[in-house]
Parts: structure tokens; sequence; C-alpha cells
């Protein structure tokens, strides 16, 4: 898809679009953002902007007037977005690590004059997954350009990227989408209105995610989740050490069940304050959250809240997953004694 289809990533499509129409592009990019916002729909439409039939053969460089983007519809668009293109490839980890042969392979190649584009365009997904030979091989054909190749590396997590291979590309940020956006997106798709906003928000930004089949069950998670807590909580310290241990064994799955909570405990702090419920997030359960509403003080609820957006943050800064849920839990027989749900419900 072209740039005009990326959906919400503005400042990162204006900034690849200036490098077009200035005709100065980087050697070597890094996409830095979030998994499911658009990273790899951009990678794809930069290198179809900068390959498009249409634009080859009117004019060799983008005009200031024109916002440059490939056609979408010619031959060489159509092949890179079906990924059919010889000159524009996309590179992921095989299993769990990006190797060595897979970076020779592409070195190989990008030393080659395009087959039939202007532009050779490797994009390598998940880069924060190459080892270390492979990030050392890579490293070098990055302090060598080759005219006429770009290199797009992918990645969620720069900080588990060589600080040498980062500091030989130009950053690109992607952002979360916001919440507003998914829902407008999934509304026009025919979704409910309030499902939608319910799954906007547990989204964590990720159009993947929101449009994902898993969300479907989003609700009946959330519920047992909210269930699981009150129980851990009851049953106490060993029990909370084994919740932990459960929630924090997927990276991504805890991710969103942190939203989950946030989204929750959020609501309940509007709830609190306004003493409403038509705008909640969580609407399908509206009752639960007024009832709950009125038992817990607003302390206790900020605090929740506070320690769930600590552990969001460990997240994002790479520390220990379990440990870090393991004080939320504490944190949460604090603060959140009874629990997530209403005692009288
Ligand atoms: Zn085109």
């Amino acid at each position: 898809m072209p740039f005009h289809d990326v959906i919400g990533q503005a400042r990162a499509i204006g900034f690849l679009q200036r490098a077009l129409i200035t005709g100065r592009i980087a050697h070597a990019y890094l996409f830095n953002g979030p998994s499911g916002v658009g990273k790899r729909a951009a990678a794809l439409a930069f290198a179809q902007a900068l390959n498009c039939d249409m634009k080859q053969r009117s004019d060799d460089s983008y005009q200031l007037t024109a916002t440059p983007d490939g056609c979408g519809k010619c031959r060489t668009c159509r092949n890179i977005a079906n990924g059919l293109h010889p000159d524009v490839q996309v590179i992921e980890p095989d299993g769990a690590t990006m190797k060595i042969e897979q970076i020779r392979t592409l070195e190989a190649d990008a030393v080659l004059v395009p087959y039939e584009a202007r532009w050779k365009v490797f994009i390598l997904d998940g880069a924060e997954r190459m080892n270390e030979q492979a990030a050392n091989a890579l490293l070098k054909t990055l302090e060598e350009p080759t005219k006429d190749t770009v290199f797009i590396l992918l990645t969620s997590t720069v900080s588990a990227l060589p600080p040498t291979i980062a500091s030989r590309c130009q950053t690109v940020t992607f952002v979360p989408l916001p919440h507003g956006q998914i829902e407008a997106l999934l509304r026009e798709q025919g979704m409910e209105p309030s499902r939608a906003r319910l799954i906007a928000s547990l989204s964590g930004g990720s159009i993947e995610r929101a449009l994902s089949p898993e969300v479907a069950s989003l609700p009946a998670t959330r519920d047992l989740l909210l269930e699981a807590v009150g129980r851990g909580l009851r049953d106490g310290p060993a029990a909370l050490v084994d919740l932990a241990e459960k929630l924090s064994k997927d990276r991504e799955k805890l991710q969103q069940q942190l939203e989950i909570l946030s989204a929750w405990l959020r609501d309940l702090m509007v709830a609190k304050a306004s003493g409403r419920t038509d705008w909640l997030v969580n609407d399908d359960r509206g009752d639960a959250l007024a009832c709950l509403a009125k038992e817990l003080p607003m302390d206790a609820i900020l605090e929740g809240l506070r320690a769930v957006h600590t552990a969001m943050d460990n997240l994002v800064r790479n520390a220990n997953p379990r440990l870090s849920t393991e004080d939320l839990l504490l944190r949460f027989s604090e603060a959140l004694p009874s629990g997530l749900l209403p005692v009288s419900v």
C-alpha cells in the first residue's frame, strides 16, 4: 500500500516524503515503534515511492508541489506490495533469530545493480533479533554504502539493537495510533460503537492487534483476568507469585493484560469522580464498575492505576516481566485487597 493508505503516522511519513522531495535518501533507516502500527507498510510504501513506474516515466525527482507517493497501481508498485519485486526484499528472522547466512545473502545481493528498479530496498523486519555475527556482518555492509541501495531496519525494541548499527541509520519514529483513530476504523468496518471503543482502547495503539481475530475474545479475557486477580489477592502471597508467573510468560500477552487493567482502573476513576457510567470504555460492565466505585476510595484506585503504569513502563524498559508483575500484584494487595470486582455483585 502506498503512503496514503498508511494510517496515522503522519510525522514519520512526512519525514520520508521530504527525503523523496529533496532527493536526499539515506543509505539506512531505522523505523522504531511498537509492533502493528504500520512500520512495514510504510517501508513498502517508501520502496514503492522510490521505484514507482509512473514517477520514473515522467521525471526523475518529485516536484515540490506533488506529494511524493507510489501510485499503488503500476506493475512495480503491485509487485512490491505482493512481495514479488526482485529489488525489494523483506528479511525476517529465520526462527528465533536473524542469522549471518541471511545477512551474507543480502550482502551479496546488495552489491549488484538493481535488476529493474532504480533502488534496491532491503527491509529487515525484527532487526533487534539479529544475532551478534549477523549484526557484525550487517554493520560492515552499512559502513560501505552501495549506490542506489536503501536498508530499512524495523524494530519495536531499539534498545536491543547494537548501538553501532543504530548510529549508522537515520531513525524514524513510529507512534502507537490514537485510540480514536482505531475506533473510527473499526466503526467504518461496521463494528458496533461501544464494542469498537472497548477494542480500540485495549489495542495498545496497534491496528494489527485491533484487527486480529483474537480481539473477539477480549471481553472474556478481561473478565477472566479480573477474576484471577481477585482470587490471587484473596488466596495470599504464594498465589500472587503463581499468578505473576502465569501472566508474565508471554510478553505480548502481558502487555495486553496490563492494558486491560489500565482501562478498567481508568473507568473506575471516571465512575468514582463523575458518578457516571455512560462513557466508559468497559461499557458492557457499567454496573459492576459503578458498584465498585462506591466501595473503593479514590486513593486506592489511583494507586492501582499508578502500579499498572509502572509495570507498563518497566516492560518498555525491558525489565524482568515476572518481577514487574509480582511487584504490581503486591501493590494491588496493599491498595486493593478485595480485588477489582465489586464484593456485592
Ligand atoms: Zn506505481
